[in-house]
């Protein structure tokens, strides 16, 4: 995830002058670190379970990873401000009901009817991968189930789009029409990014957009797409731990990623 509010114009410059492209070789790296990823974040999704706590869920996530020779959390240590800012203590970031992104895992105990987000990125052979996905935990209701199943499939359709020639307007416009057709609203305070030597790198992928317009896609793009999408009012607020992002009005969020290279062929899902 990126601030996408505070540095759109930067953004949009730097889209058109840094995005990295990856060569077969690159991609094919990064998707041996995805696979290790996504079996990490599977294994995570099955244990979240009323009784966990969020910090034990982290201490699974490093311990998992480190079960895979040379994989090391992307999260831990990582700042989000540049070099002068905190340094993110986790390696998994645990966002349950109300919040958005950045969850702080904490002594919190998962209780039944949660939605837990689970965000986690593996650095592998110098690459990153980034992934999330939310667990609904034993009995949710209703519209909380149908919030996180529009979430999922919003990144699905989302994904379509990733293929050369395809807009990351494109991206963004299906992502955002898809989720308003069920009556929830995606966030824009945030959104994916690039991804490669760096975990965040340009472009900037938001959730929103019109067809046809911004970056056009090019075999050996990587990016990283997360739809944030809420029931209620899209304004977000930093809560006081000083990472976790929560919805203003309490309402629930929820949030799917993956790490997608386009390639001639069209998408190619790496976290998976
Ligand atoms: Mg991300
Ligand atoms: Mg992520």
């Amino acid at each position: 995830m990126v601030n996408s509010q505070s540095k759109k114009s930067l953004a949009i410059l730097s889209n058109t002058l840094m995005v990295k492209l990856k060569s077969s070789e690159e991609i094919k790296i990064m998707q041996a670190g995805g696979e290790i990823l996504a079996q990490v974040l599977r294994d995570l999704a099955e244990v979240t379970k009323p009784g966990i706590t969020t910090n034990a869920l982290d201490r699974l996530a490093r311990e998992l990873i480190a079960k895979h020779p040379g994989a090391t959390p992307s999260f831990l240590g990582y700042t989000p401000g540049g070099a002068r800012g905190n340094k993110f203590p986790a390696a998994l970031c645990v966002s349950v009901n109300d919040e958005i992104i950045h969850g702080l895992p904490s002594e919190r105990v998962v209780k039944n009817g949660d939605l837990v987000s689970l965000d986690l990125g593996v650095y592998y052979q110098g690459y990153h991968t980034d992934s999330a996905l939310t667990v609904a935990v034993g009995q949710v209701n209703q519209s909380a189930q149908k919030l996180l199943d529009v979430t999922r499939e919003s990144l699905a359709i989302g994904i379509v789009e990733a293929v050369p020639g395809k807009t990351l307007g494109d991206i963004g416009h299906a992502i955002q029409n898809y989720v308003e057709e069920f009556g929830f609203s995606v966030i824009k305070d945030f959104a994916g990014h690039g991804i490669g030597k760096g975990i965040h790198e340009p472009p900037t992928v938001l959730n929103f957009g019109r067809p046809g317009e911004g970056e056009i896609l090019k075999p050996g793009m990587v990016i990283a797409i997360e739809p944030m999408v809420v029931a209620g009012k899209i304004t977000t607020m930093q809560k006081a731990d000083g990472w976790t992002y929560a919805t203003t009005d309490g309402s629930l969020a929820a949030h799917f990623e993956h790490t997608v290279a386009v390639i001639e062929s069209g998408a190619l899902i790496l976290t998976e």
